[in-house]
């Protein structure tokens, strides 16, 4: 057992230390938060010309010849050290949807799709929530009707669609046999350029965070699909899906300890400097205690998210082994900000500092590609609950 990154994977996390360093600064980060406008595209250029988005691409489209999560969860790590929102754009394409695309896909909607997500071009959009479905997301209603000519026709409205507007792509789940068990009616549909699509309504929904992630709402009124927009085959759609959720579940783990050991590196100077009643904050034993438990459930999230990406190297899936690495990370996100601002004070408080913005990005990975509950319930079937 060796708990050292190899020497291609410490590569791999220095050009994303320095890239955050480089590219990165705070100001602009909360000038991003402040404004709720996405990072510009040329920032995703850059991180493409670096090869940072070939980690689960085939090579065909100048990924790599074996899928290697665990360098993809080294870099992710240290881009979340700046913005868990901001990692999220980048993921949404080069972790979730990219390689769903590749591993279910037709050829032509990989060359059409894959080389814009390896160099960075396109954001994706993933339109899966509902109204009425969330955490019981295969109860979902959108419904895709088979016309005469094979094409299909799109009514229903969809929920918290990360980047719809901006997207140049979006993966549409809906219901292509509603008598069929509900995971077995549904499929999945290619849809390019959402934002300028007549027959799609997309309203921004108002969050508590994330706000250089922008969400939507997304009303499809009788959106025409050729046949050639299917993915994979009909009907089939949730296993496609189930594959790019286990991605999301794991690199969510890696945003959570990225994040966290952020807020970790910039306290501690802070307490270290910060004299009060004769003495650095640092030297309370308090204080030093709630740091301590930062870094050590950092240092617990950062085991099972990498044990993740070992198995998914390993064997090609890691549904459990993600679940563990998202409620360890996320729950470790939500706890480092509570307590990073606490320590912190009225500074802490302060926009300026960095921690309101990671206060408020942290909830949502308890909430959002399943909630802590859910994650706990798949790791309790693993466990012959
Ligand atoms: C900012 C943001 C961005 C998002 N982006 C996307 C996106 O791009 N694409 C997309 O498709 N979706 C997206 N989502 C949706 C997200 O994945 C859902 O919010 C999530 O799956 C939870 O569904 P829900 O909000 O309907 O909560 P519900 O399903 O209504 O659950 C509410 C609460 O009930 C509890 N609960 C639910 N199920 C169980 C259970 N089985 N056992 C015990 N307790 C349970 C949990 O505490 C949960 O938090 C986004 C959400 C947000 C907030």
């Amino acid at each position: 057992m060796d708990f050292e990154l190899s020497e291609e994977h410490q590569a791999i996390r220095e050009t994303a230390r320095r890239f955050v360093e480089k590219e990165l600064p705070r100001s602009l980060i909360l000038a991003w938060v402040r404004e709720k406008v996405e990072p510009p595209r040329q920032l995703f250029r850059k991180l493409g010309e670096l090869g940072m988005y070939g980690f689960l691409l085939p090579a065909k489209y100048s990924g790599l010849e074996r899928a290697d999560p665990i360098g993809m969860i080294a870099f992710v790590e240290q881009l979340a050290r700046c913005s868990a929102a901001l990692t999220t754009a980048y993921g949404r394409a080069a972790v979730i949807l990219g390689p769903l695309v590749a591993s279910a896909a037709n050829k032509e909607q990989k060359d059409k799709v894959l080389p814009k997500v390896i160099a960075g071009e396109t954001f994706m959009a993933l339109g899966l929530t509902e109204a009425g479905s969330g955490s019981d997301a295969a109860s979902l209603r959108t419904r895709a009707l088979k016309q005469a000519d094979g094409s299909y026709v799109i009514n229903g409205e969809k929920m918290f669609c990360t980047q719809a507007q901006s997207a140049g792509f979006m993966i549409l789940a809906a219901r292509t046999d509603p008598e069929a068990i509900k995971q077995e009616g549904i499929s999945l549909f290619l849809v390019e350029d959402p934002g300028a699509n007549p027959a799609i309504e997309i309203n921004r929904i108002e969050t508590m965070g994330m706000a250089m992630v922008p969400t939507f709402a997304v009303n499809f009124r009788d959106l025409k699909l050729p046949a050639s927009a299917l993915i994979g085959k009909e009907n089939q759609g949730w296993k496609y899906m189930l594959h790019g959720l286990d991605n999301e579940r794991l690199y969510h783990g890696a945003i959570g300890v990225g994040a966290s050991q952020g807020i970790i590196d910039e306290v501690i100077p802070y307490l270290k400097q910060r004299v009060q009643f004769g003495k650095p904050l640092s030297k309370l034993q308090s204080v030093r205690h709630k740091i301590v438990d930062m870094q050590m459930r950092v240092e617990a999230a950062r085991l099972l998210t990498y044990r993740g990406a070992a198995v998914l190297a390993k064997t090609g899936s890691c549904h459990n082994e993600a679940s563990y690495a998202k409620v360890a990370g996320a729950e470790c996100y939500m706890h480092c900000a509570y307590t990073g601002l606490h320590l912190m004070g009225g500074l802490g408080y302060c926009v300026d500092s960095g921690l309101p913005m990671h206060f408020q990005d942290a909830k949502l990975f308890e909430i959002g590609g399943g909630a802590m509950e859910v994650q706990r319930d798949i790791i309790a079937r693993g466990l012959g609950l």
